[in-house]
């Protein structure tokens, strides 16, 4: 074999195995070759192995120095797109003013919204970049980004176009997602909102191609099953694939009626019990775990062990987002599953790459393996367990996307 370009001097190359969601003890059987090899051609993995079992030829020889080698990290669930900040709310939490009042103060996710929807085009762009970098520096080389703090149509789709506007700027692929986030507070609206969603949004969404999946808030202070029910149809309709918060607070059926309409993935579970549990390892969807809100509002943890030990797919994701996640490293998310959802180091690797892929639809990333964008992680260590081990600080030294060093 001849490739372009050949990594060797890798202490050890870490890598989810298998194809697709890696569901419970499969998250934890991955690969850990000493001493590997790493050979790329046209930006995808041509081979990898023990490096004395190479006997191909390449153009470039790069001396990784007795490094560790991971995939790059799959980020599959933020809310990067957003004007203003959450200081003032969040001092006032600090200081145990409820919830409640900080709204009436006109505060919390109103505010959020308020400023998403009047701020000019260049600034959500701006400050989508501004974390999507410090994203991308903590390892992530795909990111998810949803809408859904604009809450008019007009706002939905602007904070879309947004999302596609600092797509080029960055290095990471990026893929968008539509969230149907925020009912309108005055219940005489909400049929009109649902009606607008279902019938121009998501249609128009679909047409300009904005969004690659259709999201919606179902709990008891955001969208209603039956309103739920309206946008997945709706999604089905425009060819849409779907995915769902439920379970943050209460569960209230959230996670069985995205099942119902074949979600590609089911995120935060906080509330998700036994029952949950067993629909979800029944089903094809990956269950995403996102323990910087656990940290950030002292709530439930998502039950990943459990979810694991019942053969569930978990991934794992930052939620990034100016009200319940300001956590802007992909890795410190991987890292903390492990001390708040109670995975094991390999575990969590899965979580936040091949497991976070798939809860994309995505099946060329994820893992180091013949045929796969050859995204990864040089880490600042030999062992790879340094990536999991890590809380603040980057153990991340380089990363590669499509064979390309970009850090
Ligand atoms: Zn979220």
């Amino acid at each position: 074999m001849h490739a372009e370009q050949l990594f060797t001097g890798i202490s050890q190359l870490a890598t989810p195995r298998g194809r697709f969601a890696l569901r419970g003890p499969a998250m934890r059987e991955i690969d850990v070759i000493p001493g590997a090899a790493l050979a790329v051609t046209d930006g995808r993995v041509a081979w990898v192995g023990p490096a004395d079992s190479w006997r191909g030829t390449s153009d470039v020889i790069t001396e990784l120095g007795g490094r560790a080698v991971v995939p790059g990290i799959v980020d599959p669930h933020t809310h990067a797109v957003w004007a203003g900040d959450r200081l003032a709310d969040f001092e006032a939490r600090c200081a145990g003013v409820p919830y409640e009042e900080i709204l009436a103060r006109g505060g919390g996710i109103r505010r959020t919204m308020r400023l998403t929807a009047a701020a000019p085009m260049e600034e959500l762009v701006a400050g989508a970049e501004r974390r999507l970098r410090a994203l991308i520096q903590s390892g992530a080389t795909t990111i998810e980004v949803k809408s859904g703090y604009g809450g008019t149509y007009e706002a939905e789709l602007a904070s879309l176009e947004a999302i596609a506007a600092v797509t080029p700027l960055v290095p990471a692929r990026i893929i968008p997602t539509l969230l149907v986030h925020v009912p309108p507070r005055d219940t005489a609206e909400r049929d009109a909102y649902i009606t607008m969603a279902t019938e121009q949004l998501i249609p128009e969404v679909a047409r300009r191609r904005l969004a690659r999946a259709v999201d919606v808030f179902i709990e008891r202070e955001a969208f209603s099953l039956a309103e739920a029910r309206a946008i997945f149809e709706a999604a089905r309709d425009a060819g849409l694939p779907v995915k769902a918060h439920v379970d943050q607070f209460h569960a209230i059926g959230g996670l069985e009626l995205a099942l119902e309409f074949g979600a590609i993935s089911v995120d935060h579970l906080e509330a998700s019990g036994a029952p949950q549990i067993q629909a979800l390892a029944a089903s094809s969807a990956v269950g995403v775990i996102l323990p910087g809100v656990t940290i950030h509002l002292g709530v439930n943890a998502a039950p990943g062990r459990a979810m694991i030990d019942a053969g569930c797919a978990v991934a794992v994701a930052t939620d990034l987002n100016p009200g319940s996640a300001p956590i802007f490293s992909s890795q410190l998310a991987m890292a903390l599953a492990v001390r708040v959802n109670e995975l094991i180091p390999a575990e969590a690797l899965t979580a936040a790459t091949a497991n976070a892929a798939a809860a994309l639809g995505l099946d060329d990333v994820g893992r180091l393996a013949e045929g796969q964008r050859a995204d990864f992680l040089v880490v600042d260590g030999e062992d790879w367990r340094t990536m999991v081990y890590t809380l603040g600080g980057s153990p991340v030294a380089e990363m590669y996307i499509a064979g390309v060093r970009v850090t």
